[in-house]
């Protein structure tokens, strides 16, 4: 098993594929766990920073949580910054925008790199298949 440094305590640990921190962080991670889910059940609509002084739970392991899909917003006003743009998202880790974007990325069509200029047409198509936007992609993660 491969040795591992816990990232919440730095203890080192025989780590387990499916486990990310040490046993005894784990076992805190889950009643923390515990406490959020159980407070969002009752207490819906609630915003995270709230969330996080109530149940004394670190508001970054909640908005983990969020993005990861254990949690899930039931309500609208629930958001976070998505990981790439910012702006507010209510389920996983980014906006719509920059998911299809990401897929787009993923299927990446080999012209995309030959530099074609956006076309102010595309906007309008569905999003995910494009792989101008693909492109598009790149030069956000690259140039800036
Ligand atoms: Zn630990
Ligand atoms: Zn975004």
């Amino acid at each position: 098993m491969p040795l591992s440094n816990c990232p919440r305590c730095g203890k080192t640990f025989n780590r387990l594929p499916s486990a990310k921190l040490c046993p005894d962080c784990q076992e805190v991670e889950e009643q923390q766990f515990e406490r959020v889910y159980t407070y969002l059940r009752d207490h819906p609509g609630v915003l995270i920073p709230k969330i996080a002084s109530d149940t004394e739970v670190p508001e970054r392991l909640i908005l983990e949580w969020f993005r990861n899909r254990r949690l899930l917003a039931k309500d609208p006003s629930i958001t976070w910054p998505c990981e790439r743009c910012g702006i507010p998202v209510s389920e996983g880790r980014l906006c719509q925008r920059c998911a299809g974007k990401f897929q787009a990325s993923l299927g990446e069509h080999p012209d995309a790199s030959s530099g074609t200029p956006r076309k102010p047409g595309s906007a309008d198509a569905p999003a995910g298949h494009r792989p101008d936007i693909g492109h598009e992609l790149r030069g956000d993660k690259y140039t800036r």
